[in-house]
């Protein structure tokens, strides 16, 4: 059945293109003979789209080798990369010499030589002498004469560190290795694989034929993955918990034994848990929840000091206590640590759910969808890959769950967004597949669990329109309190733009004209509601008729070149001549959004908003009767509203009511285009651009202070509300926390709490102020980056606050970097997810990682791969009209120096994670006014410098740590959570 594999590997990277022979033969070859023999020949790469980047081609088809990898090992965590998939496979690096033929060779002349005849290199063995690949000889695959930087720009085997030369090898021992799992007798992903594998060559996937070559048949038919996968059970609705008081000394006693192994707790985290113990007790007033407001510095252990009360809590009372993050990470740290409390993993599994937006999960409606023929070319052969995954995953979440985040960029997220349920087109108990559906199962299992892992969005997302007033949180934990405020302004505003509106004329009509797939309107989801009550079908058949003013596909088109076609894209028109009429910024230069204030508006504006009004009042009308015939027909319901249609008569009645909150604040909006100022928000018109495209129009409305709505559907309802970070008060004092949490609009005041990190920074980290590097000058900017990071030998986090400088400095440093054996990844550049981006920077520690704002607080990387954080100038607050409203009504300059300390206070919070981690934090301005050097931890050393001084300080790195301070330096352990 096996065969050997004949198929050449290809590896790309910044520093050179290697192939190689299924004969272990080892060439470098250009650019153009890398994409010839790719379109010839089958090769085996790994990350085709990165490969395809580095080479300068756009379309670059093979096997790659992880698209095997997710097929053989489906739900299973790799670090897509050479060391990654090595490590996973348990492969190790070669002990003899690889042998290198050069460029020079040409293509047709490559196989069938003798190495006698060939230009040959040995790769220098540098396992055990500690020496690198030094800085090469600037060709590309510089594996001579190592300089001598050793742990720097040198590579070390024992890292697991593999030379560019070798990967070639790697690829086609991975591919081995795989292939010869399809055939181990206990391969534990065996289940479905033959199936798979025949609908994947049906669709051309190009390891179908020999995967299949080395798959045997099974015996008798597998079960399929709508078989496979376990229906969930109803429960009864969980009782209202019961009044109980936590006693301090049993709040310790369980903090300690989650801290265990006999571990001494530290103070800080023993204040911490009593004061999170305090939004535990019964509440004194309707309307007063217990909320405590708790900064704690980095290195306190808040995790564990509020999950020891909280699960005390959700123990005695019977209740559950969400917990909400910001960041993906801390989720994961959050399921680790709540391991603790429950070590058996079947009460595990009961009492710790983790929930996220539906948009997370995968849809198997959708999925069936796909695989039955709704997705066409690579988007069908990923909808079969994700199938194998949806069979083997713990809980179904296609972002941020066990399917790897790099599968989707492999296509180029082509389909992968159409299989999750993203626009509420959900047919709830109407789905063959409800009973066994990723999303309902969570939402059932939260209903019992103790402790609910979930994120801001979701927390306000619930509150606001969730579907079961029963089990809405009533006790809650915001970690990562400081980006409430960001939370709330997204999910609170609202967009009148062209894309929102064809969004809702879909939902409205369904598929029109060519489009494919299983997307139905409103008339065909609720068909059977339509027959029985006649008010109810023609209110469907008049939103139907109302949602043809809405812009359909082409809108963008017609606007911007001047034949709009309806009430809404006339609007959208009129706004697109005002904004550029009246644009100050200049941007439109640059090719990138531009706004402007909704005051004053011509003509043209005021009759389109007139007419736009009509077209929405017509839409909301039936949509509101329809939305009251459904609540008729729930409460004195027919004889055919089974258990089944009744969730689905509620589910349409949830997803309509948000469409109906939609199209008011719509229209609430139009009225203030051309009515009087409403205090309370802050409206402006724009043009989102990308590299000179418009992408969208329209009409935005954000809160002035979005905690308002928050305060009042969130903090208001609830028993208890713990809001702490290790940045709370955000460059400010407890007023600011007050009002970037909420709490200011509380009638009952917070407490508040507050611990320093244990952390000695003074021995741990230095800040380094730049001050030669002139703004604007984008040569030096990249200058200062090369240099910087070379001098750390990687290890290095670069933080922009704009894409165009980040991409201009990663062209001109990265082939450099490359070729001293320091891979630099970027942001924005990379075709790879940023989620992977920084699984990638984790796991090599010369690698570097250049991002914008997701990594200046979602990055949590302890140890040595993080030793340099590299900030390109002070973070000014993009001076928008939104800004500039929140500047005036919050104290002016002050503001700003508040929201400045707070992005300086959390990028340098990336790079101590640990009481063992040490680095430098270099900030590149020459002008950094002294008043926001406060962002940084007390004691941490402070310098200006030149450039050429700051490379010598992380050449010269950081005395060790000597001064933990004496409470924490005999339990600031390895493994002890931060
Ligand atoms: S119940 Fe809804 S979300 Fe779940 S699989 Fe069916 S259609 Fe998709």
């Amino acid at each position: 059945m096996q065969s050997p594999l004949t198929f050449p590997a290809l590896h790309a990277s910044h520093a050179g293109i290697w192939m190689a022979t299924p004969d272990g033969q080892v060439r470098t070859v250009g650019k153009g003979d890398a994409v010839g023999r790719a379109a010839e020949t089958p090769m085996v790469m790994l990350n085709a789209p990165l490969v395809a980047q580095r080479l300068g081609y756009a379309e670059l088809s093979g096997l790659d080798v992880l698209e095997l990898f997710a097929f053989v090992h489906p739900a299973r965590f790799v670090v897509p990369t050479a060391k990654g998939l090595a490590n996973v496979l348990g492969i190790t690096p070669r002990q003899q010499p690889v042998t290198v033929i050069n460029s020079s060779v040409t293509l047709n002349s490559f196989q069938g030589l003798s190495p006698s005849t060939l230009e040959t290199k040995t790769l220098k063995q540098v396992q055990g002498d500690g020496s690198g690949n030094g800085d090469g000889d600037g060709g590309g695959n510089g594996t001579e004469d190592g300089d001598g930087n050793g742990d720097g720009g040198g590579v070390n085997r024992n890292a697991g560190v593999w030379n560019d030369e070798e990967v070639p090898h790697l690829l086609l021992s991975a591919t081995e290795k795989l292939l010869a799992t399809l055939a181990d007798p206990v391969w534990p992903e065996r289940e479905g694989a033959w199936d798979s594998a025949q609908a994947l060559m049906r669709v051309r996937w190009p390891w179908a034929n020999i995967v299949l070559r080395h798959l045997a048949k099974p015996e008798k038919p597998e079960r399929w993955l709508f078989a496979r996968l376990p229906e969930w059970e109803e429960t009864a609705p969980r009782t209202p918990p019961r009044v109980v008081t936590l006693n301090p000394d049993a709040v310790q006693a369980q903090l300690a034994s989650l801290v265990g192994n006999g571990a001494e707790t530290r103070q800080g985290q023993r204040d911490f848990a009593q004061a999170a113990a305090r939004i535990f007790a019964p509440r004194a007033r309707k309307g007063e929840p217990n909320m405590v407001l708790a900064e704690a510095g980095t290195g306190i252990g808040k995790t564990l000091g509020y999950l020891a009360p909280a699960s005390l809590w959700a123990r005695n009372a019977d209740g559950a206590v969400w917990i909400s993050t910001f960041t993906k990470a801390l989720q994961r740290q959050l399921v680790r640590e709540a391991r603790r409390i429950y070590p058996d993993p079947e009460s595990f599994k009961q009492k710790v759910v983790v929930r996220k937006g539906r948009e997370n999960y995968l849809c198997l409606l959708n999925l069936e969808d796909a695989l039955q023929g709704g997705f066409a070319g690579r988007a069908a052969t990923l909808a079969h890959l994700v199938a194998r995954w949806a069979a083997y995953s713990s809980d179904g979440d296609m972002i941020g769950g066990d399917l790897p985040g790099w599968l989707p960029t492999l296509f180029r997220r082509n389909g992968s967004t159409a299989l999750t349920d993203r626009r509420g087109e959900c047919i709830y108990a109407g789905c063959p597949h409800y009973k066994k559906c990723f999303i309902e199962r969570a939402a059932r299992a939260s209903v019992q669990a103790d402790i609910v892992i979930a994120n801001h969005a979701l927390m306000m997302v619930n509150a606001a329109r969730g579907r079961d007033e029963v089990s809405r949180p009533t006790r809650i934990i915001f970690d990562e309190g400081h980006h409430l405020f960001d939370a709330a302004d997204s999910m609170f505003a609202a967009a009148l733009t062209g894309q929102e509106t064809v969004e809702m004329r879909r939902w409205v009509i369904g598929p029109e004209g060519k489009a494919r797939g299983r997307r139905r309107g409103l008339a065909a989801r609720l068909a059977d509601v339509a027959s029985y009550d006649e008010e109810g079908g023609l209110a469907i058949e008049m939103a139907r008729i109302a949602a043809e003013a809405l812009p359909g596909d082409g809108w963008l088109g017609r606007v911007a070149e001047g034949v709009p076609s309806g009430p809404v894209e006339r609007l959208l028109h009129a706004i697109r001549t005002m904004v550029f009429a009246r644009d100050e910024s200049n941007l439109a230069e640059s090719g990138y959004g531009l706004e402007t204030e909704l005051a004053d508006p011509p003509p043209a504006v005021v009759d389109a908003v007139a007419d736009t009004q009509v077209a929405l009042e017509a839409l909301a009308r039936p949509l509101t009767l329809l939305g009251t015939r459904l609540e008729a027909m729930i409460a004195d319901p027919p004889d055919w509203l089974d258990g089944g249609a009744r969730a689905r008569v509620e589910g349409a009645m949830a997803s309509l009511g948000w469409r109906i909150d939609t199209v008011r604040a719509w229209i609430s909006m139009l009225a203030r285009a051309v009515g009087p100022v409403d205090a309370d928000f802050v409206d402006w018109l724009a043009i989102d651009r990308f590299e000179g495209r418009d992408m969208d129009i329209g009409m935005h409305r954000h809160w002035l202070d979005p905690m308002k709505p928050v305060a009042e559907i969130v903090l208001k309802p609830s028993h208890g509300v713990l809001a702490t970070s290790a940045t709370l008060r955000s460059g400010g004092d407890w007023p600011n926390a007050e009002a970037r949490t909420g709490a200011v609009h509380l009638d009952h005041p917070a407490e508040h709490f507050s611990a320093t990190s244990p952390f000695d920074y003074a021995a741990q980290a230095e800040v380094l102020i730049v001050t030669d590097i002139k703004r604007g000058d984008m040569a030096a900017l990249a200058g200062a980056y090369a240099a910087l990071i070379g001098a750390s030998g990687g290890g290095a986090l670069g933080l922009f606050t704009a894409i165009r400088r980040l991409r201009s400095t990663y062209a001109r440093i990265a082939d450099r970097l490359a070729r001293d054996g320091l891979p630099l990844y970027a942001q924005h550049i990379d075709p790879i997810d940023t989620g992977t981006l920084v699984d990638i920077f984790r796991d090599d520690p010369h690698a570097s990682l250049l991002g914008t704002d997701a990594l200046r607080d979602g990055v949590d990387v302890p140890g040595a791969s993080l030793r340099l954080v590299v900030m390109e100038q002070v973070p000014w607050p993009r001076p928008d009209i939104l800004h500039r409203a929140r500047r005036l009504s919050y104290g002016g300059t002050d503001y700003d120096d508040r929201i400045i300390r707070a992005k300086l206070a959390q990028a340098f919070g990336r790079l101590i994670r640990s009481a063992g981690d040490k680095g430098h934090f270099v900030l590149l301005s020459s002008a950094v006014p002294s008043r926001l050097l406060t962002a940084f931890p007390a004691g941490t050393s402070i310098r200006r410098v030149t450039l050429e001084q700051a490379v010598a300080a992380i050449k010269s790195g950081l005395s060790p740590v000597t001064n933990i301070r004496q409470d924490d330096a005999n339990t600031l352990q390895e493994g002890n959570p931060i």
